[in-house]
């Protein structure tokens, strides 16, 4: 039986998401985010804050919060030229993929968190990938992530398990899952204190928390959260 946890964390609704989650299944989960010099540090400020808030209001999940890593991968902004760690604005590539894509960004943060699940001697790595969304992200696939468990089980000699709770379901599903794990509360705390935008905006308060609006990340959590208001 699995019991200790690392959840890659970033501040944004789908990996808290898969925090309540991990919360609610195991005795012990910790958390890791990557600090890759993106643009907003918006993103760094709220998963701070989602951390504090969750101990706060779900006592019954407090005691089993453990340790909080932040993981240095500004190695990053040398190898890519992206919107997140660069100063440039969004916009879809010819690929067809958003130029947020930073080329295997995923299978680093997997690998770099398998590393440290191995020393923290921890089993399940939680990741909120998800291949309904609309970026088409290729390292966020489901093949992706079996091939990921399976190289890192075997380099490091160690059984890992990768959940990815959010693998097939979408946005308006994600808010469901987490009414059912944790109620309007952590609804509530996910609209208020998560952050998706990616232009880092707090400035506008919208139905469904803070962000421009226009930008495909708030477009696709706006629509979510819509679909998720007339279903309850
Ligand atoms: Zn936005």
């Amino acid at each position: 039986m699995h019991s200790r946890a690392l959840v890659l964390f970033s501040g944004g609704q789908d990996s808290t998401t898969c925090l309540a989650q991990a919360l609610s299944k195991y005795d012990h989960v910790e958390t890791v985010a990557f600090d890759y010099g993106q643009r907003h540090h918006v993103e760094l400020q709220a998963r701070l804050r989602v951390l504090e808030q969750i101990k706060l209001q779900f006592p019954q999940w407090a005691g089993k919060m453990g340790e909080d890593h932040l993981l240095d991968l500004s190695v990053l902004g040398q190898v890519s030229e992206t919107s997140l760690t660069r100063d440039m604005a969004f916009k879809m590539e010819e690929s067809g993929l958003p130029n947020t894509f930073v080329p295997g960004r995923n299978l680093l943060f997997l690998t770099l968190a398998a590393a440290l699940a191995y020393r923290r001697n921890l089993e399940v790595i939680v990741t909120g990938v998800c291949e309904t969304d609309f970026s088409g992200y290729p390292d966020c696939r489901d093949d992706t992530m079996k091939a990921m468990q399976l190289a890192l089980s075997l380099g490091m000699d160690k059984r890992y398990l990768i959940e990815t709770p959010l693998m097939w379901i979408d946005k308006a599903q994600t808010w469901e899952l987490a009414r059912q794990l944790g109620g309007q509360a952590l609804v509530d705390l996910i609209v208020e204190h998560t952050h998706t935008c990616y232009l880092g905006d707090r400035g506008h308060r919208q139905a469904w928390g803070y962000g421009c609006g226009e930008c495909p990340a708030c477009v696709l959590r706006a629509r979510g959260f819509e679909r998720f208001s007339a279903s309850v």
